[in-house]
């Protein structure tokens, strides 16, 4: 067995004795997976990309994605628990001081520390640039002001990665950008917000309202980074929430291969009707390729290179497929998949917000395209 099989293995294990059990009752209560969640820190899930020199797994990004397809297709919410967090340590282990990265990573490698990014605002999530939140310098801290709007694990959490403007009036808007690690014990308050799907998980508003961090937590050498340092984790980001998506595309192939063998119309079962094999069959073919352009980003993400083009792909064509086989699934179950006693009901709420998240899917067609015409210039 290789060390990815023995992680994968011991993932499974994890998912179908501590997770599938108790998914539905959690989700319907909308209720934060608390014992899941000690079950996720015993199995080093916090840690799963940082370095093993800060207690993480050191795992790559194909291993990680995997992992992610895995959880997501037995309950997508405890993927998002940890992979805001990880983003979050992608960004300080790749632009933070050393001492920053040491005071942080290690306790955030094991879940004592859980964080998330505080990006998106009341008045703004695809045009960053236009946030608000500012951090003004006074003495040895940052005083920040301002309000953060849909914020995984800005509730159960305790620390954030909090994109601010730290000057407001240079051109072009991104050189006034930095980012802040802020946590809980300084003072931000934070409320949950009510969703559709990706129930269990909290998600919130953020109220910063003079709240000091000291200016070390600045990550990075120099303010005015803050976007291009959040934008590259978000490419580890984009590659997570396709794996997210290949996860729930397959849960709802999955369930739709089960009742197509079961349930029986006009004296045969229905996935003997053509109109049903059709629909399995494109089902299955997105998931397949969504797993392969998932794959491919992830490894050129772990070789160094700019992914942009192939997370977005992968990003795009994979959440997508989520949303269709989510709604074909509940197709399949006729009556029985509008009901929450069935997991595709599930599917159906908590595939959306993967076309939204992570940039929304609007935006990676523009990345895509913008891509494909620099890397054909002539
Ligand atoms: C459950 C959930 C969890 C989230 N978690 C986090 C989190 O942890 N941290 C965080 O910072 N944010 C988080 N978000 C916010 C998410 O990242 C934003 O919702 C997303 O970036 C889109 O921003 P917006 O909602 O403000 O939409 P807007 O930016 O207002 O966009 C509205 C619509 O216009 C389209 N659009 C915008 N600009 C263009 C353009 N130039 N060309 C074409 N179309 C365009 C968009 O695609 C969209 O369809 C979360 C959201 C949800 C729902």
């Amino acid at each position: 067995m290789s060390d990815e099989d023995i992680i994968l293995d011991a993932v499974d294990k994890f998912l179908a004795r501590d997770v599938k059990p108790f998914a539905r009752t959690l989700e319907l209560a909308d209720e934060y997976p608390h014992e899941i969640v000690e079950k996720m820190r015993e199995l080093g899930l916090f840690g799963a990309t940082i370095g093993t020199q800060y207690g993480g797994l050191g795992l790559s990004a194909s291993t990680y994605a995997k992992i992610v397809e895995r959880v997501a297709a037995v309950w997508m919410s405890v993927s998002g628990i940890f992979n805001s967090h990880l983003i979050m340590c992608a960004a300080i282990e790749r632009f933070a001081t050393e001492a920053l990265k040491e005071h942080y990573l290690p306790r955030m490698a094991t879940g004592e520390l859980r964080g998330g990014i505080a990006l998106t605002e009341p008045d703004c999530g695809t045009d960053l640039q236009a946030i608000r939140t500012r951090a003004v310098r006074d003495g040895d801290d940052y005083v920040i002001n301002g309000t953060k709007q849909w914020i995984t694990n800005s509730v159960e959490g305790n620390v954030l990665a909090v994109l601010v403007k730290t000057d407001w009036q240079v051109e072009p808007r991104h050189r006034g950008m930095s980012l802040l690690v802020v946590e809980k014990s300084s003072g931000y308050r934070a409320h949950k917000l009510a969703k559709l799907g990706y129930k269990g998980v909290d998600t919130g508003e953020v109220q910063f309202d003079e709240v000091r961090v000291p200016i070390a937590n600045l990550i990075g050498e120099a303010e005015g980074r803050g976007l291009q340092q959040i934008l590259a984790g978000l490419a580890l980001g984009r590659i997570n929430v396709a794996a997210r998506g290949v996860g729930v595309a397959s849960a709802a192939l999955d369930a739709s291969l089960a009742y197509a063998q079961i349930r029986e119309t006009f004296g045969q079962p229905i996935g003997q009707h053509q109109a049903i094999q059709i629909k399995l069959a494109d089902m299955a073919t997105r998931v397949e390729a969504s797993r392969l352009l998932t794959g491919r980003a992830a490894e050129a993400y772990d070789r160094g290179e700019r992914c942009d083009l192939e997370a977005g792909m992968a990003k795009l064509f994979a959440t997508e497929s989520a949303m269709e086989n989510s709604a074909e699934a509940l197709r399949i179950h006729g009556a029985y998949g509008y009901s929450p006693d069935n997991e595709v009901e599930r599917y159906y709420r908590d595939a959306p917000l993967l076309v939204v998240g992570e940039g929304t899917n609007e935006l990676q067609r523009i990345i895509i395209a913008r891509q494909l015409l620099e890397r054909s210039e002539v």
